[in-house]
């Protein structure tokens, strides 16, 4: 019967003076992802290092509540792993009896069908007054499972059946047997809010992921093309805005027709530099909307040479109409990683449903794959108006804030 569950952390533990600011960030992403799967009755603490998860009144977890809020824990970003922990005092006897005592049980259940089995038994002591080192702690535990089973217990350091791991602290020691990994990085908002460009591909969720693992709280821009693209590609990407909230504190999502825009581009551009000048455009609205909600960057999921857009000219020439920050998080990756990624992520099986995206619009059979600045700039001094189109744009913008 467990009755907590203890998280560690990894690069948080690296920070000097802002080490609180990232750990109470760690904690309230730990109570509000685990207040939206339904789980309240919790008491999340920080202590020395560690965060300690327990039920209120001290009751013990049953195996249906583990299991729940193990899978809240795998999506908080900033958690290296957890693992469910008997508590004692830390005094030698009481520490190696309960997880030898524990081990036993779980070991005896094992032999009942099988003939051997292969344990280990890890320590370590961060008070350093407990009378003994952590491997004679190790030594002892290891002994006492012995004693009980003789050879079929064998000791294996490496990839062991059970693995009994022993904490001793200053007021309490912990014994756990299981360690799961949790997805690392920063917490979630500790580095500010970012503002993702957020189409139904592939790579744009996994980038907004990869953000949100560095710290940032994102918020999504979507552009659609309605009456030309389905209410259903918007439909889609609140599927996946909704998707990747549950690894943060929700973020909002901001639609914006681009249809007027685009018609204007096709009606008065050279049709090559189409795509180049409707993303041209993202990036304006995207940073009007950074502007008008305080957010630190815009993130893409550009990945250099991917598609014709994306070649280091053109996204140059993209680039050039912002001075925000542009964060590309899935940049040097590959096509199988970020698929890989997106699968983990659970996002893949969103974005692969077919639907046209606002890009394809009126898309040229042959668009430039190097846009040369002064052609774009000249293609762009065409568009009657532009900066009223662009204002008409950013005020027509749909938001949802709870999905
Ligand atoms: P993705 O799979 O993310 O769509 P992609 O490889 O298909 O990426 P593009 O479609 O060229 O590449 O888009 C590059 C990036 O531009 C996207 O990752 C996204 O950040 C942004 N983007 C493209 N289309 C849209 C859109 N309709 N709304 C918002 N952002 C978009
Ligand atoms: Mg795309």
């Amino acid at each position: 019967m467990y009755g907590s569950i203890v998280c560690r952390y990894h690069e948080i533990a690296t920070k000097g003076l802002n080490r609180a600011m990232f750990e109470e960030r760690l904690l309230a992403n730990i109570r509000l992802l685990a207040s939206c799967d339904g789980i309240e009755d919790l008491v999340v603490q920080r202590m020395r290092g560690r965060i300690f998860i327990r039920k209120k009144k001290n009751a013990s977890f049953t195996e249906e509540e583990l299991e729940k809020i193990g899978k809240t824990l795998s999506r908080v970003y900033g958690i290296e792993s957890f693992s469910p922990v008997l508590e004692t005092e830390p005094e030698p006897e009481k520490v190696i009896s309960l997880a030898a005592d524990c081990a036993s049980e779980l070991i005896g259940k094992l032999l009942e069908k099988r003939e051997s089995i292969s344990f280990r038994s890890r320590a370590r002591r961060s008070d350093k007054s407990f009378p003994l080192h952590s491997k004679d702690l190790e030594i002892e535990i290891a002994g006492r499972i012995w004693e009980k089973f003789g050879d079929r217990a064998r000791i294996d350091l490496t990839s062991p059946d059970v693995s009994v791991g022993v904490e001793v602290r200053d007021k309490i020691a912990l014994v756990y047997y299981e360690t799961f990994k949790g997805p690392g990085g920063l917490p979630s908002g500790c580095n500010g809010n970012v503002l993702a460009l957020l189409s139904g591909g592939i790579d744009s969720p996994v980038a907004c992921s990869m953000a949100m693992k560095r710290g940032c709280n994102v918020d999504f821009l979507t552009f659609h093309s309605y009456p030309y693209t389905p209410m259903e590609s918007l439909e889609k990407v609140k599927r996946i805005a909704s998707h990747l909230n549950l690894f943060q504190k929700k973020g909002r999502l901001f639609a914006c027709n681009l249809s007027e825009i685009q018609k204007l581009i096709r009606d008065n551009c050279n049709p090559r530099f189409r795509t180049v000048l409707y993303r041209r455009m993202m990036f304006r609205i995207a940073e009007m909307v950074c502007r008008r909600y305080k957010l630190g960057a815009i993130v893409t999921g550009e990945a250099v040479g991917q598609v014709a857009s994306q070649t280091l000219v053109n996204m140059s020439v993209i680039n050039d109409v912002t001075s925000m920050l542009v964060l590309r998080p899935v940049c040097g990756m590959d096509k199988l990683e970020t698929i890989a990624r997106a699968e983990k992520l659970g996002t893949y099986e969103l974005s692969i449903e077919d639907l046209p995206d606002s890009c394809t619009v009126f898309a040229p059979d042959s668009p430039a794959v190097a846009a040369k600045y002064f052609l774009v700039e000249a293609e762009e001094k065409k568009i009657p108006d532009m900066g009223s189109a662009l204002e008409e744009a950013f005020r027509g913008i749909e938001r949802f804030d709870d999905l």
